[in-house]
């Protein structure tokens, strides 16, 4: 069945990307949690009928390690895209300063299988995998989302900047300044993946914006520099190969899903159990305590203003 606005109880805002607004929603005839996503789009209703069959393939987007689709409709030239509500929010939320090895391995198991899935069952490459477009729960469950699958819908969004987050590849980066949009294959979203890691376990992005002067700086370290690593101090010889691997800068060399997910690094993943529900506590907690720290300084007690 359909699912339609009337059907909707919105609660409130998830967040924010460049290109619409996460809300809560409750889907009242069956009581389903949902996170609804608003994409504004400037389109003519053809090409917004397109966008809706296209994104019907999703229905078929059913593993383990993918946020689950719902359905979508448009309202005016807005498609509304209903989905998992994910009660731990996104993975740059949960960082801190870092997390352990053992957390760090389910994450890069469960991503790599999402990954594989999509390509081997659907023929999707994902094309932005990033930490905000891993979601988790408080079940300790990590789950993708967001992939491309409507070519219609990303011809149609606004791509006006490249942000100063990049988590492109650097053959991707080099054929963008080219207009060349050929040179993405799955191998892009390997690096992505690596990168995504080496945030996972710093606590923020690889190439931070305050090192370079400007996002030129920035892209031109992506493609001519070294690319980073772990920290040699906190992770095993496993963990940083495994890394590497991803972020290998020619894409033919980059390693596989398949070698991936064999590699020890994950094979170690696979024996162990990690307290996922745990962890996604704790890091809750931890952000609730940053969040009421910040608020403590910049509200005064009343107490200090009679
Ligand atoms: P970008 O626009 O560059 O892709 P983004 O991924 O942060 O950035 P959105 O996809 O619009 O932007 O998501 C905004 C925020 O909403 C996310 O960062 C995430 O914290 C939250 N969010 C998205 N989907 C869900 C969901 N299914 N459950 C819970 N929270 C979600
Ligand atoms: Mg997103």
């Amino acid at each position: 069945f359909a699912i339609n606005m009337d059907q909707l109880q919105l609660d409130e805002e998830l967040g924010k990307g460049n290109y619409g607004t996460v809300k809560k929603v409750l889907h009242k005839p069956t009581n389903v949690a949902m996170a609804m996503k608003e994409i504004r789009l400037e389109l003519e209703e053809a090409k917004l009928n397109a966008i809706i069959m296209e994104l019907d393939i999703l229905h078929r987007a059913v593993a383990p390690e993918i946020v689950e689709f719902y359905g979508a409709f448009f309202i005016e030239s807005c498609v509304y895209y209903c989905m998992e509500y994910m009660d731990a929010g996104s993975l740059d939320k949960l960082l801190g300063a870092g997390v352990p090895e053992d957390v760090l391995g389910r994450v890069a198991s469960s991503m790599v299988k999402g990954l594989k899935f999509l390509k081997d069952e659907l023929q999707i490459i994902h094309r932005d995998v990033k930490p905000t477009n891993v979601l988790v729960n408080r079940k300790g469950q990590i789950k993708l989302c967001d992939f491309g699958v409507s070519g219609q819908l990303e011809k149609s969004l606004a791509k006006t900047n490249i942000g100063c987050q990049s988590y492109m590849a650097p053959e991707r980066i080099k054929g963008e300044s080219q207009n060349n949009l050929g040179t993405y294959t799955v191998s892009s979203d390997v690096w992505s993946l690596g990168l995504s890691m080496i945030e996972l376990a710093i606590g923020q992005y690889p190439y931070p914006p305050e090192t370079y002067s400007n996002v030129f700086a920035q892209l031109t370290a992506i493609v001519h520099g070294d690319p980073p690593g772990l920290p040699e101090d906190k992770y095993s010889e496993d963990a940083r190969d495994w890394v590497s691997k991803c972020l290998i800068k020619t894409p033919e060399r980059r390693a596989t899903y398949t070698e991936l997910l064999a590699h020890p690094f994950l094979e170690a993943d696979s024996k162990r159990e990690v307290d996922m529900i745990g962890w996604v506590k704790d890091a809750l907690a931890h952000r609730e305590q940053q969040h009421d720290l910040v608020t403590a300084t910049l509200v005064p007690p009343l107490a200090s203003l009679s």
